[in-house]
């Protein structure tokens, strides 16, 4: 691309970005005042110290990412096109793997779009952008988007808390069409969820396959399902042929939701969703002896920041404890976290200590993370972020 600004590295940096990571941290780079005084989110060519060409990528002098690379051949351009190039691979990988339009389109550096997520409801996408450099690109990326999808409807839910880290303001709006409800088709089941209003989180297509599992090994039980949002594992068992199924969770909307959509499936007869908060609830369940053949716990994450790591790691040992106690002899526990900043072995150690603390024994059957459509970058393993277990309790 001509005429780029050129970002160098001090000497010796760059393993991880020579290795395919396409990730160069800020004190890799020679920050000169030049350097430093790059608008965040700016497109760069990149240059090792022995003048080797890494490619080019947007940088952003606040974060600690410095670079993130988008093109490694040099000089090539980073445009519609090029966005079009990626949006392509992205959709075909899905069409391999699903037979309708319901998943995760792009899963940022999973599918080499660094700060881009997509998700797709049908005709409806919806977007997240947590860079200043996929911010700069939001116009050619809209361009690409008419281009490979030609969606009928685009929502721009701007409101992560990466954006703050990046120097970006929150900004949800709608580009295209009118979206206030989606509806999402996965296990069989039809659900329901609201992108206006308080509660806007859309969907979590992540769990996808853990839900599909869960339901899998439900039928004829009772299913209790913790933090339960919109319906999403308690009604894929249901129609898997569970017993009945009991939801939780503090958001009236998401339960409100959850009841619809019970409804839509024919399964209100056997669904119950409850008000509540969790670890109070699982109380007075404990307290009220009442037990299930299948617990589910899948919170909000309780490991936000880095600091965070030992109260939340804390949190996911007594959700451990309080739900294994309520889980009957003989069944299923599904714990998850979808903490970026606890490591599976951390969260694997806190479960296993909570388990054994509601004086259960318990052995681990599955250990899973995201779905497909949620790809990890090979080169940066780290950032595969959700962990699920399910234990089996004697
Ligand atoms: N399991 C869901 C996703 C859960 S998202 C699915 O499969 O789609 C986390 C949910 O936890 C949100 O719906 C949020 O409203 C709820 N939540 C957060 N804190 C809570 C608390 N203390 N008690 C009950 N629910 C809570």
């Amino acid at each position: 691309m001509p005429n780029l600004p050129i970002i160098r590295l001090r000497p010796k940096e760059g393993r991880r970005a020579r290795n395919g990571a396409p990730w160069i941290f800020s004190n890799e780079i020679e920050m000169t005042p030049k350097t430093k005084a790059l608008t965040p989110g700016s497109l760069v060519s990149v240059v090792g110290a022995d003048a080797r060409e890494f490619g080019s990528g947007y940088f952003n002098p606040r974060s600690l990412i410095g670079v993130r690379l988008l093109e490694r051949t040099p000089g090539a351009p980073v445009d519609a096109a090029f966005l079009a190039k990626r949006l392509r691979r992205a959709l075909a990988l899905r069409q391999r793997l699903y037979d309708k339009p319901f998943y995760r389109l792009v899963h940022a550096e999973g599918d080499d779009l660094p700060g881009l997520t997509i998700d797709r409801y049908g005709e409806t996408l919806v977007l997240q952008v947590t860079t200043a450099g996929m911010e700069r690109l939001t116009e050619p990326l809209l361009a690409a988007l008419d281009d490979v999808v030609s969606p009928a409807q685009i929502v721009l839910k701007n409101d992560a808390s990466a954006r703050a880290l990046e120097g970006l303001d929150d900004e949800v709006r709608t580009v295209r069409g009118d979206v206030s409800r989606i509806t999402v088709e996965e296990n069989g089941v039809r659900y329901f969820a609201d992108l206006a209003g308080g509660q806007k989180s859309g969907w979590y297509y992540d769990q996808r396959d853990n839900r599909a599992f869960m339901a899998s090994i439900a039928k004829g039980k009772s299913v209790l399902d913790a933090y339960c949002y919109v319906g999403g594992f308690a009604l894929a068992a249901a129609k898997a042929g569970a017993k009945e199924v009991t939801g939780i969770d503090s958001s009236a909307p998401a339960l409100t939701l959850a009841e619809e959509s019970a409804a839509a499936n024919k399964l209100s007869a056997k669904s119950r969703f409850v008000k509540a908060d969790v670890f109070e609830e699982l109380d007075r369940l404990w307290t009220a002896k009442e037990t299930f053949d299948v617990v589910i716990a899948d919170p909000p994450p309780f490991v936000r920041a880095k600091k965070d790591l030992e109260p939340g790691a804390k949190a996911y040992r007594k959700l451990a404890r309080l739900s294994a106690a309520v889980t009957a002899p003989g069944g299923f526990l599904f714990l998850a976290s979808c903490s970026h900043n606890i490591s599976l072995e951390r969260f694997q150690e806190e479960c296993a200590a909570g388990i054994l603390r509601s004086g259960r024994n318990a052995s681990l059957i599955r250990t899973a993370g995201a779905g497909p459509d949620h790809p990890v970058h090979p080169a940066l393993p780290e950032t595969a972020y959700l962990k699920a277990l399910v234990y089996a309790l004697d």
